[in-house]
């Protein structure tokens, strides 16, 4: 873990924030690397999920949150921790991550603690008019459930899928980026006829199981949590966690949880007319009926299926799976970021030979230009003159390939391509440059 925070740092992917004022707790930035790297992360998961399935539509919802939202969720009654203080260190702990330091004894008997962090709305602070900030995004799709219905014609199943920030005011956020109290999710809610909910729940794991791998992450380093009932969330009828083997230990990367008819049901107004299966409180509130018609024209709530993936979280299992430290030759080694392509923060890195020689570097920029009219990703021009040097930082920072650019191009119009992975060098023509990049990044 130390290595990853010391190149996230040292090259640009994540920094502490509000630094040079020492910092916030549980608050990162991402930097110029880490914001292609996390970006890349998202659009392959709004690839998979929404361009991929034409029965998925995105949302994009308010963080900002009226409060009525998260009373009917259940977030004002049970989105808490139980917490203890450790009178001798004067800390305060999660009850299951008191360090083993801390002596049973000193501890004070748990309390609850919520979670969401209240912001005040408006001119007035009279501690009523006030908003949450979102603890996660799900909530907004269900209050958002008849507008996409409505406006997109669609009928079960169908899928709702969000990325977005998420805060949780956690008492120990820790573990760089694992557990922090401003994050992002990426969020589906697949809406299924009850009865349709298992078989959708076993889909939705493999899809995502597969997902992983597709990121880099394979099966070796994640292990399959069927979250036992007495430890469900009380929404849930069945959850599977995603564990992934972190540097600091086996923990959550992901959950997919059958959340029954809970979430729409709660929001519903006439409850009674709408056979809700899961126990729900009376709603008084809301006014929009969160259901659809079934072929005998009954009133059903769906079932929820709902795989919810942490970025930060994935963006640490991507690194710590790409992270290499490679033998060379002569006692030497390589640091080298073996990131899948299409998520590398640089595409390609354009290296002139010579930093002064106005042709070559005309031709470099030339190149640059076109492969970055390609709307690949970034195309990074690197005018360093030390060859050497930037293939080595564009190993470290996961760049597939450099290519560089000399005398011969002038002539031939051929360059040099290196390839990250293999070091192999090869001299190809720059009318196919186009065609090379994007298999590299298809593969
Ligand atoms: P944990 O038990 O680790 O606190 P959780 O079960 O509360 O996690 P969920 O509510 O299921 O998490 O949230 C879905 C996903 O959001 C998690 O799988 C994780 O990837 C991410 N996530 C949740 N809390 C945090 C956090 N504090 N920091 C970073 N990511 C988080």
């Amino acid at each position: 873990m130390d290595e990853l925070v010391a190149l996230c740092k040292r090259r640009g992917f994540i920094f502490q924030s509000s630094d040079i004022y020492g910092g916030l707790q549980g608050v990162y930035d991402f930097g110029p690397l880490g914001v292609e790297l996390k970006n890349n992360i998202k659009s392959s998961w709004w690839d998979a999920m929404v361009y991929s399935n034409d029965d998925i539509e995105g949302l994009d919802s308010s963080i900002l949150t009226n409060p009525l939202v998260l009373k009917y969720s259940g977030h004002e009654d049970t989105f808490s921790d139980p917490m203890v203080d450790c009178k001798s260190c004067n800390m305060r702990f999660r009850v299951d991550q008191v360090p083993e330091s801390c002596k049973k004894e000193d501890l004070t008997e748990p309390r609850q603690f919520n979670l969401m962090f209240k912001t005040n709305v408006g001119p007035i602070q009279d501690g009523k008019s006030f908003a949450y900030l979102r603890p996660e995004t799900a909530q907004q799709i269900f209050t958002n459930f008849k507008n996409v219905l409505d406006s997109t014609s669609k009928s079960l199943p169908f899928g709702i899928a969000q990325i977005g920030k998420a805060f949780r005011n956690e008492i120990t956020p820790r573990n760089f980026i694992f557990r922090v109290r401003e994050f992002e999710q990426m969020e589906l809610e697949y809406f299924v006829y009850p009865g349709n909910d298992e078989e959708s729940h076993n889909s939705w794991v493999q899809k995502r199981l597969d997902w992983w791998q597709d990121q880099g992450v394979p099966m070796e380093s994640i292990e399959i949590y069927d979250v036992p009932k007495e430890e469900l969330a009380h929404y849930s009828k069945k959850t599977i966690d995603i564990m992934y083997k972190f540097p600091h230990g086996v923990e959550e990367l992901e959950g997919i949880a059958n959340r029954t008819d809970f979430d729409l049901g709660s929001h519903s107004k006439k409850q009674n007319e709408l056979n809700i299966q899961s126990s729900v409180s009376e709603n008084k509130d809301s006014n929009s009926k969160l259901a659809v018609q079934n072929a005998d024209g009954e009133w059903v709530v769906p079932y929820v299926i709902e795989p919810s993936a942490g970025v930060e979280r994935g963006f640490l299992a991507i690194l710590n799976e790409a992270y290499t430290i490679e033998e060379l030759a002569d006692n030497k080694t390589r640091t080298v970021l073996k990131l899948k392509p299409h998520l590398s923060p640089v595409k390609a890195a354009i290296i002139p030979l010579k930093k002064n020689d106005e042709n070559i570097v005309g031709k470099a920029k030339k190149i640059k230009k076109n492969l970055q009219d390609l709307g690949l990703g970034r195309i990074m021009f690197e005018n360093t003159g030390n060859i050497g040097k930037s293939y080595r930082r564009h190993d470290e920072i996961g760049t597939p390939i450099c290519v560089t650019i000399d005398f011969e191009t002038l002539e031939n119009e051929t360059v040099t391509v290196r390839d990250r992975d293999s070091m192999d060098q090869s001299r190809i023509d720059i009318a196919k440059l186009p065609e090379y990049l994007l298999n590299v990044i298809k593969s």
